[in-house]
């Protein structure tokens, strides 16, 4: 039997490493795990070069609960080590035998999934162990060793009795820490980090029914058989080329990362590079309603098939947090804090690379099938918008395949809307205005106005979308993009020709002064304009700047400080030329003339939905009264 000290420098490491290099206590099993898999791999890749004489088999992995003598087992068929290399690999913190193995082996392994870097994997174990055992026989033809530690910086060494190759690790559960101890616990936990670990992962047993005999009567039980219960899916599809998967395998594995979604994904984007680093994953896009909901199902960051974290700000551009799915590298520094990671070179390159690969498939979708990439867009647009308002290499790829639906149902690429409204919807500055609403329902009126001169009005109704169009304006010439209702049709887009008003100057002084009296001037800025005489006698708008700042500040950022709190201001525009204006000069009575202005500023009002309340109250009692 052999007693020595652990080789560290510090003069015990234990307390360090439990208080601060895991935050969470739970990854223990996870590291345990990842060791077992090493392992495994190992002696896979040892068997298959002919340097390990021995039969490979089926190895598994087994995680077993002792609630009564308080112990975890994980329990591996790997490659196991021998007393010598207890010492070597476990006594000497932050050694990684990992490392050790991918440099010895640098040509031939480096594929083979290897998992464990930093050589501090073993030591999490005593995080939530106050005393841990190790029972190991090597593939070599050497004696068992059984390795004790009691959580100080000493340990004993002594040979065992085991006969099967590979390592069983024994934990001895501290005191708070028995939830490790739960059935149900370590069941989440393996769900969580090892759901698509490489080797089979057997946690306890589970019924199974087989099918009946054929001599079987009606009322036999079918006959049922006890079974591993493995927990994992060593082959997950992300690990598979792409050409070996059809568009239902992608799919199931969306089931199978999401058991409780229910909608299916729109589509997905297979990832695959391994230079200039590794990374695989496959990215879906899920159906995204307009308000951006929290989501709970996000994209899920792994290293070699073991679960790291849902975190992946940083890594992922943000624009695309909002897909789901699931990304695999090793190279990905896992172990480093945050800040240092957005620092990180690699990783900038990784996030350029995802950003790449997106637009370049949402490209191809469009490209091959444009009219189900239409049907589409409204799921996804809110990445898209997001992603040209924050990524401008997104921005230019997009050009390509963003869309902009008119109210008609029509989708014109920016290029095909600029030659479709050019002609006519340039302005005697030479500006082209692109007309837009947001709701098709409430701007109704404007529409028709704006169509009937034969405009195109595009719907844009996504919450970004102003600071989309503030994007597009400052990038591409002369442009502008204006609500329907924020002037007049012949306002928006002003053309050299000037309608001649009915009114002459004296009507006109005598109709402002009357408007003056009766019209709030802290709502409503009256404008008088001579236009067609079909056009309505009065109409309600607001600027197209004061409502988009507003609208941006809602959606964080880009506004003018202090637009939020200014309060709603309207202009009132009035038809000199419409027969009402004139029928109000010509009526009789001050009291009749108010009636009258007051009745056509509600119509306007209620035409913009902006009138409630008792002032819609009196205006209905009003219009009773009037057709009486
Ligand atoms: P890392 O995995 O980063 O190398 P660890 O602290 O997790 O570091 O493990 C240290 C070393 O101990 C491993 O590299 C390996 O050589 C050895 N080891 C740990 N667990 C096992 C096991 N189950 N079977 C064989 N060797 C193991
Ligand atoms: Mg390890």
């Amino acid at each position: 039997m052999a007693k020595g000290n652990i080789n560290v420098s510090v003069e015990n490491i234990f307390p360090l490493i439990k208080k601060f290099l895991y935050s969470d206590h739970e990854i223990f099993l996870r590291e345990l795990i990842s060791n077992a898999t090493d392992a495994t791999l190992k002696l896979k890749h040892l068997t298959s070069i002919g340097e390990a004489k021995t039969e490979y088999g089926n190895p598994i992995i087994e995680v077993k609960i002792d609630k009564e003598g308080k112990k975890l087992h994980i329990i591996d068929q790997g490659l196991g080590m021998t007393a010598e290399e207890v010492e070597k690999y476990i006594n000497q913190v932050a050694f990684s035998g990992a490392e050790e193995f991918l440099d010895k082996y640098k040509d031939s392994a480096k594929d083979s999934g290897i998992i464990g870097h930093f050589g501090l994997g073993f030591y999490s174990a005593f995080m939530v162990a106050d005393k841990v055992e190790i029972i190991t026989k090597s593939f070599k033809d050497e004696p068992a060793a059984h390795w004790i530690c009691d959580g100080s910086p000493e340990f004993t060494l002594e040979e065992a009795d085991k006969t099967e190759r590979g390592t069983e690790i024994i934990l001895h559960i501290s005191e708070g820490e028995e939830e490790f101890l739960e059935d149900s616990k370590i069941r989440e936990l393996l769900v969580k980090y090892n759901k698509f670990m490489p080797i089979p992962i057997k946690f306890g047993t589970k019924t199974e029914t087989l099918p009946k005999p054929e001599d079987a009567k009606e009322d036999d039980p079918a006959p049922t058989k006890e079974v591993d219960n493995i927990i994992n899916n060593p082959n997950p599809a992300w690990t598979k080329q792409p050409t070996e998967l059809e568009e239902d395998d992608y799919k199931n594995f969306y089931r199978e990362l999401y058991p409780m979604q229910f909608e299916e994904p729109l589509f997905n984007i297979h990832l695959n590079v391994d230079y200039p680093f590794n990374l695989t994953g496959i990215l879906y896009f899920p159906k995204l309603s307009n308000d951006m909901q929290i989501q709970k199902d996000k994209i899920q960051l792994y290293q070699n098939q073991v679960f790291v974290t849902d975190n992946v700000e940083g890594i992922v551009p943000e624009f695309l947090t909002m897909l789901r799915g699931v990304i695999d590298s090793p190279d990905i520094p896992l172990n480093v804090s945050r800040s240092y990671l957005q620092a990180d070179g690699a990783v900038k390159k990784i996030s350029s690379y995802i950003t790449r690969k997106v637009a370049d498939k949402l490209k191809s979708l469009f490209n091959s099938n444009r009219e189900d990439f239409e049907a589409k867009w409204n799921d996804i647009k809110i990445v898209i918008e997001y992603g040209m308002l924050s990524e401008e290499k997104f921005f230019e790829k997009a050009e390509a395949f963003a869309l902009y639906p008119t109210v008609d149902g029509k989708y014109y690429t920016y290029d095909e809307l600029y030659n479709a409204i050019k002609a006519k919807q340039t302005d005697k500055d030479d500006k082209l205005i692109i007309l837009y609403a947001s709701n098709q329902d409430e701007q109704h009126s404007y529409i028709e106005a704006a169509k009937d001169k034969g405009y195109e009005v595009l719907l844009l109704d996504s919450p970004i979308v102003s600071h989309l169009m503030q994007k597009l304006e400052g990038s591409k010439e002369n442009i502008s993009f204006a609500r329907v209702d924020a002037d007049h049709i012949d306002k928006l887009i002003q053309k050299e020709e000037n309608t001649i008003s009915k009114l002459d100057e004296d009507q006109q002084k005598q109709l402002d002064e009357l408007l003056k009296e009766v019209i709030p001037s802290e709502k409503f800025m009256v404008q008088l304009e001579a236009m067609d005489s079909n056009a309505t006698p009065f109409m309600i708008t607001q600027p197209e700047f004061m409502r988009r700042m507003k609208e941006m500040q809602q959606t964080g950022g880009g506004g003018m400080f202090g637009m939020g709190n200014m309060p709603e201001m309207y202009n009132l525009i009035v038809n000199t030329n419409h027969n009402l204006i004139s029928d109000i000069l010509n009526t009789e009575t001050k009291e009749d003339k108010e009636r009258l202005i007051n009745q056509s500023l509600d119509l306007a009002r209620l035409s913009q939905g902006l009138l409630k309340g008792k002032e819609l109250s009196d205006f209905i009692k009003r219009s009773y009264d009037m057709i009486k």
